[in-house]
């Protein structure tokens, strides 16, 4: 008999027809369609600490002079090894917020509602994960790229952490803050240069400005990974026998980044720096087998790197119904 895939559908939809299972129930209510997602958030444990990935949306960039040192069609071969083909690449926003028992850390803030329209459920997710603006303790930033510092500030002005201290990387300030930066940048920044001042400004005596290399609070060091930035900052989470690294932005897309380390996206301010510090990120995760999240890997942005050749990978966390 010839079972192609046609007639074993048909056979299947004619046997439960005739056992009187398909289509036959008067009582059986009708699903409307749900036509969005359910709430963005994840949670896993490092030690004691109980990290929550709170995910914002996405962006979809056109790959086309995406990334600077390498071909349009080079870079779609690499896409197509991760089953993501097409002229644009979707860029996925998710930020981690550090519960560590006694203190609500967030790291980075989200879009708020200043990002892309496909952004912006930022605040949705984390209440649907249990938590209110007023219960965080703490915001660190890792840079000030706008999807990670808008959500500190929304569109008419408020600020909806009102309990919360501010921690940012000094370097990261004294560029961004610096007047004379700002007048020397090329027309392109100056939105970049104008949007942290419309954070920043308002709170710029109560921020307490970070040193790389040091453990800012019990249990998060900060870890100098310039270039995408002149301060970006990446962060070692540990509790315990645990151990999480925060990447940030030391790689965009890991499907192009951790694949090839040695290709830099338009966002890279300083690509040779951002090449450096994306290998030694990721060669230290690998030494100190720690657990990884990434501000733009597909969602939970959590898992952990291995060594490919001489390139890397990502492998995801797998969903996981007990934390
Ligand atoms: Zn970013």
């Amino acid at each position: 008999m010839d079972m192609d895939r046609r007639s074993v559908l048909g056979l299947s939809a004619a046997a439960l027809a005739a056992a009187g299972t398909f289509g036959s129930n008067p009582a059986a209510a009708k699903a409307p369609l749900a036509g969005k997602q359910n709430a963005g958030f994840y949670r896993y444990k490092v030690g004691d600490f109980e990290i929550t990935a709170i995910n914002d949306g996405f962006f979809d960039r056109p790959l086309e002079g995406f990334i600077k040192n390498a071909e349009l069609a080079d870079v779609q071969t690499v896409l197509a090894e991760s089953s993501l083909a097409g002229d644009k690449l979707r860029i996925p926003f998710t930020t981690s917020i550090i519960n560590t028992g006694s203190k609500l850390i967030m790291i980075d803030a989200g879009n708020g509602n200043v990002g892309a329209p496909t952004s912006g459920a930022w605040m949705e997710n984390f209440k649907a994960a249990g938590f209110s603006p007023e219960q965080v303790d703490l915001v660190i930033f890792s840079h000030f790229h706008g999807d990670h510092i808008n959500g500190l500030r929304l569109k008419d002005g408020s600020a909806p952490f009102t309990n919360a201290e501010i921690m940012v990387p000094a370097a990261e300030w004294a560029f961004w803050m610096d007047d004379g930066q700002m007048s020397r940048a090329p027309d392109a920044m100056k939105g970049a240069f104008q949007g942290v001042r419309r954070v920043f400004e308002p709170i710029k005596d109560k921020v307490a400005k970070y040193e790389a290399g040091k453990e800012i609070v019990p249990g998060i060091t900060s870890i100098a990974a310039y270039g995408h930035t002149p301060g970006h900052t990446a962060f070692a989470v540990n509790s315990g026998s645990g151990k999480l690294m925060l990447m940030s932005d030391t790689t965009n897309h890991p499907a192009l980044f951790v694949r090839r380390p040695e290709w830099t996206a338009v966002f890279d301010m300083d690509g040779p720096t951002a090449i450096a510090s994306r290998k030694k990120m990721l060669d230290m995760a690998i030494a100190e087998k720690a657990q990884v999240a990434f501000y733009h890997a597909p969602f939970p942005a959590a898992g952990t790197i291995v060594k490919d050749g001489s390139s890397y990978r990502l492998v995801p966390v797998a969903w996981n119904s007990a934390i």
